[in-house]
């Protein structure tokens, strides 16, 4: 199965949900005989979602981030990214849905190039779904999207100083 015209998704802002969502959305998804792939960028530190994949079928899921990145950018984190980009143009031809998860926060650390990421979405597939996630999304990028969701953050309990929670957070 297939879309007959796949739509573009912005998660943005600084609430809790967006990667949840973008999950949430896969599952459905895969449900109903479409292929998934979920790429993630920045984070390289093993997540529930990396383990849950495993169970799914028609569901490939990438980390490309540095396992001990920690917001200080390096050269490798800036490979990774590219790296990252190179295997979105490749697998959105071969899937029916493609989500590039904290894609933003690349853009935004200077990572990837605006125009990088504006290209590829004015050049996806007709049939492809696309998921774009992660604070601070250019606007640029929520011009191309036809879904566009601001998480806003109302209360969080880091901010009690509890630590992020296996299998909740992470
Ligand atoms: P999730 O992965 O839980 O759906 P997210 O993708 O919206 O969250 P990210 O910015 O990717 O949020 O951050 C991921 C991690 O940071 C999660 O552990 C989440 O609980 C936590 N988090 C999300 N929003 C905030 C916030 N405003 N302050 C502190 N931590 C946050
Ligand atoms: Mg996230």
């Amino acid at each position: 199965m297939a879309l007959e015209r796949g739509m573009i998704h912005v998660y943005t802002g600084n609430g809790k949900g967006k990667t949840s969502a973008a999950l949430g959305l896969c599952l459905r998804a895969v449900g109903r005989g479409l292929r998934c792939c979920f790429i993630q960028f920045i984070k390289g530190v093993p997540t529930g979602e990396v383990e849950a994949a495993k169970y799914l079928p028609n569901f490939e899921f990438y980390q490309t981030g540095r396992p001990g990145y920690d917001f200080r950018v390096t050269p490798e984190d800036y490979e990774r990214a590219q790296e990252g980009f190179k295997l979105a143009c490749m697998k959105a031809e071969e899937f029916d849905v493609l989500v590039l998860d904290e894609i933003n926060v690349a853009v935004h650390l200077g990572l990837l190039e605006v125009s990088q990421v504006v290209s590829f979405v004015k050049g996806k597939p007709t049939e492809l779904e696309l998921i774009l996630t992660g604070r601070y999304a250019k606007p640029e990028v929520i011009e191309l999207a036809d879904y566009v969701t601001y998480f806003q953050l109302l209360k969080h309990p880091y901010y009690q100083g509890l630590k992020a929670r296996k299998g909740i957070d992470y």
